[in-house]
């Protein structure tokens, strides 16, 4: 199995080649189709598996065709929430890379950190936005985001963000985006919480366990 027997955009290809990527990693071969078919997914899998490719590059092959014209300014289409300003800069990283050759743009806030560059750049347009939750909860009660328009939510490592008493946020923030959407939903472990959490906003997710 190659990236290209996946259906994959050739300006994401190409980025591939350029990475020197050649095969899809195993939740990447099984994600990627599931993404592409347009479902809600439910991923168990832990980072070093190539998670993050496994949602970056269908969530940037859903959303491009759809770009904002030039003289449009760009609203948020997809939204990742991570625990951590580590992972969300890592995030942010493989969203370019495997980006470079559309003309989708993509943004990271985290906290921690002055909010006012994080804000300009949220000014000039975001198609798809990589958030930690607090910062991202300040920054929509500011009205500096909004995401009543997303058409794919990733929820990342739901289960370090439950352990870091996140999840009040990220049930926050869910609630603030529209019901029709697609979500792909990440976990290292299966805890309760996040089966139920996991339960209640999926619709007939397809499982992958890797
Ligand atoms: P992740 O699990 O998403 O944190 O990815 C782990 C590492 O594997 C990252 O450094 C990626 O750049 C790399 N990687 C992901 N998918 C592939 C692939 N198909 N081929 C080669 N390297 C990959």
């Amino acid at each position: 199995m190659q990236f290209k027997d996946l259906n994959i955009m050739p300006e994401i290809l190409r980025a591939l080649k350029n990475e020197n990527y050649k095969i899809p990693t195993p939740i990447q071969e099984e994600a990627i189709p599931v993404v592409l078919s347009g479902r809600d997914l439910l991923g168990c899998a832990q980072t070093g598996t190539g998670k993050t490719a496994a949602f970056a590059i269908p969530t940037l092959q859903m959303l491009s065709g759809e770009e904002t014209p030039r003289w449009e300014k760009r609203t948020i289409k997809a939204l990742v929430v991570t625990p951590t300003r580590e992972l969300a800069i890592q995030i942010y990283d493989s969203f370019n890379t495997y980006g470079q050759f559309t003309s989708l743009k993509t943004c990271v806030v985290y906290g921690g950190v002055s909010q006012k560059p994080q804000e300009e750049n949220l000014k000039r347009g975001v198609d798809i936005l990589v958030a930690t939750p607090g910062r991202l909860l300040d920054l929509m009660d500011q009205k500096i985001v909004n995401i009543e328009k997303i058409r794919i939510l990733v929820l990342d490592e739901a289960d370090r963000m439950l352990d870091m008493g996140f999840i009040h946020d990220v049930k926050k923030i869910i609630a603030r985006t529209p019901e029709k959407k697609q979500t792909l939903f990440f976990s290292a472990t299966m805890p309760p919480d996040i089966a139920k959490l996991a339960a209640k906003i999926l619709k007939n997710p397809e499982k992958i366990e890797i």
